[in-house]
């Protein structure tokens, strides 16, 4: 099979862009096939098992560069250590996608890392972006996980691999801060007019920075929605697309409680559950002050017009923040004080998120049981119950928006292990159910059931 790959990226802005070669792979082995993705691409399924095993894990791309604020602190350059971009694709309908491989090897942006990715956390990229997919959240999808062969050492020694990933681009917020940090304002310019012609052809440069602020806005807003914890929002994985990138030690929160963080290495909670839409907001004032010298030539209208556009991440984030939340309790008007009082009982009773929606579904339909159980204050949530009936909540529009199979931690804990040993069979049952997040399956009870309690006492994530 013959693939034609484009390069727009390293044409547009060569200077961040390293030409280099994937790491050998001696003995592949395809863990996870997205064959769906495949056929959207162009792929041929029987091929990438076959002969185009090696396409999946190897050839020649670029290392991109970019820089990022790490928790805050500023790195003028880190870029792909350990992943490239093979090149972009013209997918079915038309859409130019960046095919790229993380866990290809050290590149000359990989300071003391190893260029390596271990088994266990590409399967929970493969399986919470496919999760977050099929929840409509714009998202990199994964195409294929790779086997190689390969040992990782980390805290014990651990099977490595390379994941396939596609993306409408990997153009970050630190990517603008690369361009602008090197002080040339006419590679700051062409990084401009490619992520415009890519994403928000016609606009201006101001108009682009509006079109990020919106999409990153709805985009925090549907993490929230789900109950989704990013973990490491950095601003270098913070997309221009308005994609969902790098799925690192991020997790789903199990019990409601805004200060919800998972990550082991988040220590101060900076990105925990509550605080996800302000940090967007803190990364989007990043993006604006590389952007700058794009907006004006005078300093202080720049800044003027930055910091207007800037403010309109609170509107859209509202909009689509209360527009979710009138649909995942299926009434209109006024939720705000209804939502308040509903999480504050969530948080008091440590009631599961993703199952207490669910199950109001049932309650809206009179079957109020199911949601009651979760709660301890049984006056609270019935007094609560009753109110929201009186307004007459449609139980099978709430089933549409409210998930029943997410990837909790659990399951995707139990499905890393197991696919790490060699045993797939747990991520499959594990993706089987979470690419139809919508509407109560028999024999999947396994899948909707929340986390032993003792599991999510101390349940922490890695990278
Ligand atoms: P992340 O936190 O995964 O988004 O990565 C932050 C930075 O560290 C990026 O520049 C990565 O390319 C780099 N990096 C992470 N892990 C490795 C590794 N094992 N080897 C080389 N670079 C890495
Ligand atoms: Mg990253
Ligand atoms: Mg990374």
């Amino acid at each position: 099979m013959d693939i034609s790959l484009s390069s727009d990226f390293a044409t547009a802005v060569p200077e961040m862009a390293v030409s280099w070669e994937a790491a050998p792979v001696e003995e592949p082995v395809l863990l996870a096939l997205n064959e769906p993705l495949a056929k959207e691409l162009g792929l041929d399924p029987a091929w990438l098992r076959s002969d185009g095993l090696s396409f999946l894990v190897g050839g020649r791309g670029v290392a991109q560069a970019y820089a990022g604020h790490q928790f805050g602190g500023y790195s003028p350059r880190l870029g792909d250590g350990r992943a490239l971009l093979l090149g972009e694709l013209t997918d079915a309908d038309g859409r130019l996608r960046d095919l790229h491989l993380k866990g290809s090897g050290r590149t000359p942006f990989a300071r003391g890392g190893d260029g390596l990715a271990a088994v266990g956390p590409m399967l929970r990229e493969y399986v919470v972006s496919e999760a977050m997919h099929a929840l409509g959240i714009p998202t990199t999808r994964s195409l294929a996980v790779v086997a190689t062969g390969a040992v990782v050492h980390r805290e014990e020694p651990l099977p490595g691999a390379v994941l396939a990933r596609v993306a409408a681009s990997h153009l970050r917020v630190g990517s603008f801060q690369y361009a602008r940090n090197t002080g040339d304002p006419d590679l700051l310019r062409r990084l401009a007019d490619h992520a415009i012609s890519r994403h928000y052809p016609g606009s201006t440069y101001l108009e682009m920075f509006g079109q990020v602020v919106a999409a990153q806005a709805s985009l925090v807003a549907q993490w929230m929605l789900v109950g989704f914890i990013h973990g490491v929002m950095n601003t270098d994985n913070m997309t221009i697309s308005g994609e969902t990138i790098d799925y690192g030690p991020c997790a789903f929160m199990e019990a409601y409680d805004a200060s919800t963080k998972y990550s082991s290495i988040d220590h101060r909670g900076r990105y925990a559950y509550g605080n996800q839409p302000m940090i967007a907001q803190w990364n989007l004032a990043r993006l604006a002050e590389a952007l700058l010298p794009l907006f004006s030539d005078d300093e202080d209208k720049a800044v003027a017009l930055a910091l207007e556009v800037l403010g309109t991440f609170e509107e859209h984030f509202e909009r689509a923040w209360i527009g979710g939340v009138q649909a995942k309790l299926g009434v209109q008007g006024d939720v705000k004080p209804l939502l308040t009082e509903l999480l504050t009982l969530m948080h008091e009773n440590h009631v599961d998120f993703t199952s207490l929606f669910h199950r109001l579904g049932k309650a809206a339909r009179g079957d109020t049981e199911p949601a009651r159980e979760l709660f301890l204050d049984l006056a609270g949530i019935d007094a609560w119950i009753a109110r929201w009936r009186e307004l007459g909540p449609d139980g099978d529009a709430m089933d549409r928006v409210n998930p029943v199979y997410i990837p909790r931690n659990h399951l995707v804990e139990e499905a890393l292990s197991a696919g790490s040993a060699g045993d797939l069979g747990p991520l499959e049952r594990l993706l089987d159910a979470v690419t139809s997040p919508y509407g109560e399956r028999p024999g999947l009870e396994y899948f909707s059931a929340p986390a032993p309690q003792d599991f999510s006492a101390t349940y922490r994530t890695f990278c």
